[in-house]
């Protein structure tokens, strides 16, 4: 397995880690397979969408942040319910086909870390098989 940790800089944020991601597929030295991308983390999440217009991931991350408000009656004393409830509604895996060592991502795609409880230092987990 690959790991790579990135520094996230605010409470909801968007990270473009294709980059990462493959670097870290060229590291593993596997060709040929199915790439899985895993976050260790309970509030936050990997997901891929467009990377092409930045306005895109900055609309999810508003229109997340409006879905799940920060402040309502939760149960968890933490104060970051809205964190964990975003983790889960995104997700915290990817999968992306692997073919002669690239990643077979669509053009406008590119998979991201969701940070919902930033800024922290977060790690992101990479296996082929
Ligand atoms: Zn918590």
């Amino acid at each position: 397995m690959e790991k790579f940790s990135i520094s996230t800089t605010t409470r909801n944020e968007l990270i473009d880690i294709t980059r990462r991601v493959q670097s870290a597929v060229k590291d593993s030295g596997v060709k040929d397979g199915v790439c899985t991308v895993y976050c260790p983390h309970t509030t936050g999440a990997i997901t891929i969408n467009e990377s092409a217009d930045p306005s895109v991931a900055s609309d999810i991350e508003r229109k997340l942040k409006k879905m799940v408000p920060k402040n309502e009656n939760y149960s968890h004393a933490e104060g970051n319910s809205d964190s964990h409830i975003k983790s889960s509604l995104v997700g915290n895996t990817v999968q992306v086909i692997l073919d002669n060592g690239s990643l077979q991502l669509g053009t406008w795609q590119g998979i991201f870390f969701c940070e919902f409880d930033g800024p922290r230092t977060r790690n992101v987990w990479v296996k082929i098989s």
